[in-house]
């Protein structure tokens, strides 16, 4: 039971605990070395002419590299996943695989907001024009398809506003019009979201959150199904934007334990969120797995499970002062982006800010949680102390 096609029949934490490692090529040891390299010498001049070796030169990748590439691929039930040196470089990846020059490409507007960044500018100077769309749009999508429309992004659920898009209507109207999908899919995870599974061409993970899991990692993942895996890859091999060697070592490493942290994240995440339902300070919680939240009956049509990070609107009486002097002074949630680490953070956010196909209208100041492993009582009491600071 070696390959990836014996492990893919076998529960996620068994894939988990044996992808990408072959202790039998590795003296015995449990875990694979570390290569780093960046020439490949070849044993004679017809060797070197044809390049007849496993990994022609290290932009061609290394053995670590390509354990995580496979793990993840089997993870993901993916024809092949190719890996960036962040989770915004992944994306970037997936979209220079499928548009060129006069292309449109259609993107939710509850997007990750650095990628609104990228669409908006080099993407925009490659002549690749965006029309943002509404997160709830489901097969209403089909609209605001355009002769030229060669890509719809999905992120679902939004990492900040949480609404959760109806994936299988948009990939229908999708594959009517022969559009390639990609998804964001680093909220839910492989774990509790198959991508490809649904019908998604590329799927995108910020390995930086759940993967590597503790806070010291920059990494993402694109996963391609059978159609998109060559262009994918190819555009992989004519930048040759590697991860480091040391990162592979670091996400191997988290896959070992990420079915257990991205559970006990789950049961962490879904407390909090009832406890802060049940405070006269907050008014709703944008958490995919309550019924409040947009796009709700999507995550129980599609995902088996949630993760930490959740969004609350507080009541409309407080105003920012009041939420400075809450966040200003917590003892134990942390104020800062990214998130899928350890500790808990919490931060003030304001969508308004750049949504342009939708209004954002919470109806009070909003802030967003990612549960870390803290003691839940601890988390509560520091909470609870910092909403009667909102007074
Ligand atoms: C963090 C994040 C990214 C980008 O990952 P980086 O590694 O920080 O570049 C992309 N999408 C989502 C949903 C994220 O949360």
């Amino acid at each position: 039971m070696k390959n990836g096609d014996d492990l893919k029949k076998l529960h996620v934490s068994t894939q988990l605990s044996m992808l990408g490692r072959n202790p039998n090529e590795q003296s015995g040891f449990v875990n694979s070395p570390v290569y780093r390299g960046s020439t490949v010498v070849y044993n004679n001049c017809e060797d070197l002419r044809q390049r007849k070796a496993p990994f022609a030169y290290g932009t061609s990748g290394t053995p670590t590299i390509a354990n995580l590439e496979n793990a993840w691929t089997t993870l993901c039930h993916a024809a092949g996943t190719v890996i960036s040196s962040s989770g915004l470089g992944a994306l970037a990846l997936a979209l220079f695989a499928t548009t060129k020059s006069g292309d449109h490409i259609l993107v939710t507007d509850s997007v990750y907001r650095p990628l609104r960044h990228f669409c908006n500018t080099l993407l925009k100077k490659y002549g690749v024009t965006t029309t943002y769309y509404d997160p709830l749009a489901g097969a209403q999508i089909e609209s605001l398809i355009e002769e030229n429309t060669r890509v719809i992004l999905l992120e679902s659920p939004g990492s900040q506003s949480f609404e959760v898009q109806d994936i299988g209507a948009i990939v229908a109207v999708a594959k009517r019009h022969h559009i390639s999908t990609i998804m964001d899919n680093t909220w839910a995870t492989p774990i509790f979201f198959q991508a490809h599974a649904l019908g998604i061409d590329l799927s995108v993970e910020a390995a930086t959150k759940y993967l590597g899991g503790h806070s010291d990692l920059l990494m993402g993942m694109v996963s391609a199904n059978a159609s998109h895996w060559p262009a994918l890859r190819a555009t992989y091999d004519a930048m040759a934007m590697l991860p480091g060697a040391e990162d592979c070592f670091l996400a191997l490493r988290g896959l070992r334990t990420m079915h257990l942290r991205v559970k006990e994240a789950e049961a962490r995440g879904l407390e909090m969120a009832h406890w802060l339902k049940a405070q006269p300070e907050v008014s709703r919680v944008l958490h995919p797995a309550f019924p409040e939240c947009p796009g709700h009956e999507n995550w129980k049509k599609y995902f088996t499970g949630s993760t930490g990070l959740f969004s609350i609107v507080l009541d409309a009486r407080f105003r920012q002062e009041n939420v400075d002097n809450m966040l200003n002074h917590m003892d134990i949630f942390s104020m800062g982006f990214s998130w899928g680490g350890f500790e808990s953070l919490i931060i003030p956010f304001d969508c308004t800010e750049y949504r342009t196909a939708t209004a954002w209208q919470p109806g009070g100041m909003t802030l967003r949680l990612q549960i870390g492993l803290e003691d839940i009582d601890d988390l509560k009491n520091d909470l609870k102390a910092g909403l009667q600071r909102l007074y």
